[in-house]
């Protein structure tokens, strides 16, 4: 179980409560917080990408991942943040998003010009989005792009991201 940069925190812990061990193990990324992960493995995370793990940073984490797989803007999570008497600056939510984005924890999405939507499910995926209400949600089912363009020269397909735009019938 040598895993680079354990703080002594999280070896404290480890000491402490043996029995965690094989359960922080597992917390190789924030698909698994939930309600029971402990503060250490969130700070440990953030650590893993070079964000200061400070006590809101810890809740906002929590406050993102913690609901399971959902989709989100910084302005969104922010005000649900100050809801939560999570006492969080929106410049920070967009940092430590961003940051988990780089480190590949989100997914950013692009759906709408003026807000970035954030992902918990990093997975290849696509998306619903209503317009109006601006809810996104993932689509169920496979979908295939057919007749896609030659990339131009020196460059490939990343990956195809389909957002597909719903409004109530008239
Ligand atoms: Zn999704």
């Amino acid at each position: 179980m040598a895993r680079a940069g354990v703080s002594l925190a999280e070896t404290a812990n480890r000491i402490a409560e043996p029995d965690t061990v094989a359960e922080a193990s597992k917390v190789t990324d924030t698909t698994m917080i939930t309600a029971t992960t402990h503060d250490f493995e969130i700070e440990a995370q953030l650590r893993r990408v070079g964000l200061r793990p400070t006590r809101q940073r810890v809740a906002l984490v929590r406050q993102a991942f913690g609901k399971g797989d959902r989709h989100f803007s910084a302005e969104a999570l922010h005000a649900e943040a100050l809801a939560a008497k999570i006492d969080i600056s929106l410049a920070t939510v967009y940092n430590t998003l961003h940051h988990f984005t780089d480190a590949g924890l989100l997914r950013v999405l692009s759906v709408e010009g003026a807000k970035t939507y954030f992902d918990t499910n990093t997975s290849d995926h696509h998306h619903f989005f209503v317009e109006g209400s601006n809810h996104i949600f993932d689509i169920d089912a496979p979908v295939t792009v057919d007749n896609l363009p030659e990339p131009p020269e020196g460059m490939e397909i990343a990956h195809v991201d389909v957002v597909i735009r719903l409004r109530p019938k008239a």
